[in-house]
């Protein structure tokens, strides 16, 4: 079979799925060659079971507001593949939800545990329901409802969803809660847990901290380190106030942050009290990050995105398509030499190309922000052992899987020239591990 044919039936097969389509054509066009160089491989037909999910479940989910009208929400749970370890991916609340985005979700979940080097298969859930203006009751109402159903087909051996868009450490103590009660059990079923209930120390900066960790390999790799170097981050959620502080830490100056408003330019760098007033901002649910201009007297520029500020290193953190090609033509002119993804997807495929023609460094977001999802690991870890580590012992553990991810992506994206395609790196590493445990356990 050539890969057109293949993407042909998998087409055909999955109609009306255009977000799980295009991952399937992007993780598999750089696999293909790997694939049908070993037989094995394709005796077992491992390339069309690995694009099928093990099992979706849809369920409805009624649900009463403050008002008494009663509503009703799709729910969803693709538990996609679990050849390494049992199901884990996040629950996303939002009217964007559907089955073509949770298998796209899902799918590229795979990969991105697998990179981890921890035993995580995929799975991705959520349901179409609109968190936004909703009272902490009607939040705590629907995540039960919602659990009501899902508790069934989970369990720390089966199944551990976590948050995602929609659904903070909140929304997972309500959905925790109510599987405890049907289940009678204290179980590690979900990773992003409250502190005082089984959660880890360093997840909420997990991602952010990885991402530059991440990076950090990428520069030594060219005898360079973050020392003396100007960063441009985005956005002033979870990953960016983590990567800002470990930016720090490790030598460099954030100068850039970005909200939906505009961004920010501090050529004195982002750090210390800085740093807390953008956990504050976040915190506060307020999204402009023009106040931050106003309080540390920098300028503010509404309507922009960062990338056209000359730095060393971008550092896209906040939200899909948020660099396209002609941010991407500012920061091959500027002189950036890397480009390290904090966020999932913040670059269009255009810009992708252009910096990879331009030989900058570019880390696609399943392996750098693989850091979140390595911790969540971690957690279960403790979980299953009953203990807590320390955040040195979390941190320590969470640097050594992202020098381990850069590795992998290395060994399997190095060019002749010494270019590292990290894209084809990081999907040829995922996936070679999970098709080769798919083979041991036979046809199933
Ligand atoms: P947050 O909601 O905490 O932060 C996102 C930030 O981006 C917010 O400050 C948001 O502002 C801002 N933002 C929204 N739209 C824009 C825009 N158009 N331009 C600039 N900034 C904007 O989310 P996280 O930090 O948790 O997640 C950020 C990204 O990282 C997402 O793509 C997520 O999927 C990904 N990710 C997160 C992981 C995690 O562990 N948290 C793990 C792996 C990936 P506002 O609040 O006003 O919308």
């Amino acid at each position: 079979m050539t890969f057109n044919d293949f993407m042909n039936k998998v087409t055909a097969k999955n109609q009306g799925e255009p977000e799980f389509l295009q991952a399937v054509k992007e993780v598999v066009e750089t696999i293909w060659d790997v694939y049908v160089a070993d037989p094995r491989l394709v005796k077992a037909n491992i390339m069309e079971r690995i694009v099928e999910p093990e099992r979706v479940v849809i369920f409805r989910v009624p649900w009463v507001d403050d008002k008494g009208n009663v509503h009703v929400n799709r729910g969803y749970r693709v538990q996609f593949n679990s050849a390494i370890g049992p199901y884990k991916g996040g629950c996303r609340f939002h009217p964007s939800v559907n089955l073509s985005s949770l298998k796209f979700l899902g799918f590229e979940q795979i990969f991105k545990n697998s990179l981890t080097t921890l035993p995580m298969g995929g799975g991705k859930g959520g349901a179409d329901f609109d968190a936004k203006g909703k009272t902490e009751q009607e939040m705590m109402r629907f995540s039960q409802a919602f659990m009501m159903e899902l508790f069934r087909h989970l369990g720390p051996n089966t199944d551990i969803p976590a948050g995602d868009i929609g659904v903070s450490g909140r929304e997972v103590g309500f959905m925790f809660g109510m599987y405890k009660k049907l289940k009678n059990e204290f179980t590690g079923v979900f990773t992003g847990k409250g502190q005082n209930w089984g959660g880890s120390l360093i997840r909420p900066e997990a991602t952010g901290f990885g991402t530059v960790y991440f990076a950090d390999q990428m520069l030594k790799l060219k005898g360079e380190s973050f020392e003396g170097k100007k960063v441009a981050v985005s956005g002033f959620g979870n990953v960016s106030w983590g990567a800002t502080q470990k930016v720090n830490d490790l030598g460099g100056k954030v100068v850039t942050l970005s909200g939906p408003d505009g961004y920010i330019y501090d050529p004195d760098g982002i750090k210390g009290e800085k740093i807390d007033y953008m956990v504050e901002m976040r915190a506060s649910n307020n999204d402009q990050v023009e106040d931050y201009a106003k309080k540390f007297n920098v300028e503010f520029f509404p309507g922009k995105r960062p990338w056209e500020v000359p730095v060393d290193i971008a550092m896209p953190c906040a939200i899909q398509n948020e660099l396209n090609l002609e941010d991407a033509k500012n920061l091959v002119n500027n002189g950036a030499k890397v480009l390290c993804e904090g966020a999932n997807m913040p670059c269009t495929p255009e810009a992708i190309q252009l910096l990879q023609e331009n030989k900058v460094l570019f880390a696609p977001g399943k392996a750098a922000n693989a850091g979140g999802v390595a911790t969540s690991g971690l957690e279960m870890t403790q979980n299953s052992m009953r203990l807590k580590w320390s955040r040195d012992e979390v941190d320590e553990k969470l640097q050594t899987i992202m020098i381990a991810i850069h590795d992998q992506c290395v060994e399997y994206g190095k060019k002749p020239d010494g270019y590292v395609d990290y894209i084809k790196g990081a999907n040829i590493a995922g996936f070679v591990k999970v098709a080769n445990a798919m083979l041991d356990h036979g046809v199933v």
